[in-house]
């Protein structure tokens, strides 16, 4: 459903992807781990149409990003790490506006509204005003705002960054939900996040995927039998990449 070929961006001197390659599954949930300035979210923008690669190829469900830009738009919903909301929209107003943009209308449009509030527990907040919301219900509506057109792939950057653990709970279930219909990848730079959620694990690390696969694969790859990620992942830096 995602295939990213030798992938590089630079900005100025900063090489914050050096030719990257992966593929994600139909169905599958990608976690992408890194530190912070790994290049995840350069990598996300990508994926979504929203910057242009230096070079490489990007494919989703077949359709080339820079060659089938509208297509590959229309198979993706994106929450981007700032959640891009109108501070001086109401909730109700504001998810309208997003499913319009996306092309709905009648019947379609007020079956998806009322399916990501449901899915999205936003009953609470319908009528209030965005700027009134709590972090928790801003990403609420932020990952209804990805949803709201049905999309096949969905692109989740940080997706429970500054949450409370309730709410990051709430988020992990929906994610997982999700997935039986959907191709997912999320990033993160909390090792249990992965864990409980992600299928497969990119580990990027200065723009270099430094191991991928799942728990297990990394964990032979490692030549380790740890059970925790964390170890797992400073070994896997350390071996590919010098001492971290
Ligand atoms: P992550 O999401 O893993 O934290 P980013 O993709 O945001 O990583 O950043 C990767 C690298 O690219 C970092 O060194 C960051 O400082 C740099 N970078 C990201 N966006 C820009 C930009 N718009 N202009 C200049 N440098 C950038």
């Amino acid at each position: 459903m995602i295939n990213v070929q030798n992938v590089s961006m630079q900005y100025g001197p900063t090489l914050a992807l050096d030719r990257v390659s992966f593929e994600v599954k139909e169905g599958e949930i990608l976690g992408l781990l890194g530190p912070n300035g790994a290049g995840k979210s350069t990598l996300m923008k990508i994926l979504t149409t929203f910057i242009a690669p230096l070079s490489g190829t990007v494919t989703l469900g077949g359709f080339d990003v820079l060659d089938a830009s509208l297509k590959a738009r229309e198979l993706v919903g994106y929450l981007p790490e700032n959640v891009p909301l109108y501070m001086d929209m109401r909730v109700d107003e504001y998810l309208r506006f997003v499913a319009e943009a996306r092309g709905l209308g009648g019947a379609r449009l007020r079956e998806r509204i009322d399916w990501v509030v449901a899915a999205c527990n936003l009953a609470p907040v319908w009528k209030h005003g965005i700027i009134e919301l709590s972090k928790g219900f801003r990403q609420r509506v932020g990952l209804a705002q990805a949803l709201v057109h049905d999309p096949k792939i969905l692109i989740l950057d940080e997706p429970t960054n500054g949450l409370d653990p309730v709410q990051i709970i709430g988020i992990r279930k929906l994610i997982k939900s999700l997935a039986k219909e959907k191709t997912i990848v999320f990033s993160t730079h909390i090792l249990q996040e992965i864990e409980a959620v992600a299928d497969r694990i990119v580990i990027l690390h200065e723009g270099n995927i430094v191991a991928q696969g799942t728990k297990s694969e990394l964990a032979a790859q490692a030549g380790s039998d740890t059970q925790s990620l964390e170890e797992l992942f400073i070994g896997l830096l350390s071996k590919n990449r010098g001492a971290v």
